[in-house]
């Protein structure tokens, strides 16, 4: 349910409106906006009296949402999303923000060298993993916090954000501690307690698209982090299951005209795990720019051939320089640039 204000409401009548939903057991997110202030409510609302809500001094209009997605949809909060990351970038305007760097956190010396690459080709934000979901136990688990204390100082020597996953609720607190982006991975997608944790700090949060979600769940599962109160979440989306055996997974570029009508949220692409294979990321990169992506998530490795996890879909630091300036002519074309 949506309580829309008067344009004129005040702040004390926002709040005794928002007062009231409490009494009734329901949640209220006050939301305001460049015109007027909308009230969201979650929780049971189908027993709430509308009446009574209605008599309320400064409300407008009640608008029953009928999707199962509330707080992450248009109807909500039409305008889009748009995200302070840090250092003047933003996230969901008219910014295409580039991050990228290498699957893993493998070492100091390693980190140094792809950030200064991608510090150089005018990335804004480095990606690694500290933590990695890994499909086999056998497989390189990542560095944990060892690799994040590296993840600072790239932060430090090139005044790139950071972006890193979190794999538990164990561990989370101590990602958020050290990152400017919180990652949720793809087999991490309905990890509800992990979710809800992330939704309880401060720090934007990246949630990716399950392999085998579809864009209701996704939005679900962004309904869980801003349920908490944490409005910041950016979305991604990095292919899914299908038949096809020709990439990695197939990546979805229809997802993203379709949840920009959906939902406020920045919706970003990673075409390195949507295709995994390393010459089809520049071609797959063109495209979710074209599509309408808010920024794309690459892994760039200078040494892909001996990388410890995801080397055949990792680009090289000069593919990288190439593909930042073709994104960069169809930025422009779009009326959009890179952040
Ligand atoms: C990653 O970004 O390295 C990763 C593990 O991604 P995903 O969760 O999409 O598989
Ligand atoms: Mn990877």
């Amino acid at each position: 349910m949506l309580i829309v204000m008067e344009t004129n409401a005040t702040k004390e009548m926002v709040a005794s409106v928002c007062q009231e939903i409490e009494k009734m057991g329901l949640k209220a997110h006050p939301m305001p906006g460049p015109t007027r202030t909308a009230i969201g409510v979650t929780g049971n609302t189908s027993q709430v009296d509308s009446d009574r809500i209605q008599a309320q001094t400064g409300v407008k209009e009640i608008i029953h949402v009928t999707k199962p997605y509330k707080l992450v949809s248009r109807e909500f909060y039409p305008e889009n999303t748009i995200i302070e990351l840090g250092e003047g970038v933003t996230i969901g305007g008219v910014e295409i923000v580039i991050m990228a760097g290498p699957c893993s956190v493998e070492s100091r010396d390693q980190c140094m060298i792809i950030a200064e690459k991608v510090a150089k080709s005018g990335g804004k934000v480095f990606r690694a993993g500290a933590y990695k979901p890994r499909t086999s136990p056998y497989s390189f688990q990542g560095l944990g916090e060892q690799g994040l204390k590296i993840l600072e100082e790239v932060r430090n020597q090139f005044n790139l954000l950071i972006i890193t996953e979190a794999i538990d609720t164990e561990t989370l607190d101590l990602v958020a501690h050290y990152t400017d982006i919180v990652q949720i991975g793809a087999r991490n997608m309905q990890n509800f307690s992990l979710l809800k944790k992330a939704g309880q700090q401060t720090k934007t949060v990246l949630l990716k698209r399950g392999m085998s979600a579809t864009l209701e769940e996704l939005l679900m599962a962004a309904e869980y982090i801003l349920n908490e109160g944490n409005r910041k979440v950016i979305l991604c989306e990095r292919g899914v299951r299908t038949f096809a055996d020709h990439t990695r997974n197939t990546l979805d570029l229809s997802a993203i005209p379709f949840v920009k009508r959906m939902s406020h949220l920045p919706i970003i692409v990673d075409p390195s795990h949507g295709t995994g294979r390393r010459d089809k990321v520049l071609p797959l990169s063109r495209a979710s720019v074209a599509v309408g992506a808010d920024g794309l998530l690459i892994e760039v490795h200078h040494d892909p051939a001996n990388a410890l996890s995801d080397g055949a879909q990792s680009i090289t630091p000069d593919t990288f320089e190439r593909l930042m300036k073709e994104i960069g002519a169809i930025a422009t074309v779009m009326g959009r640039s890179l952040g």
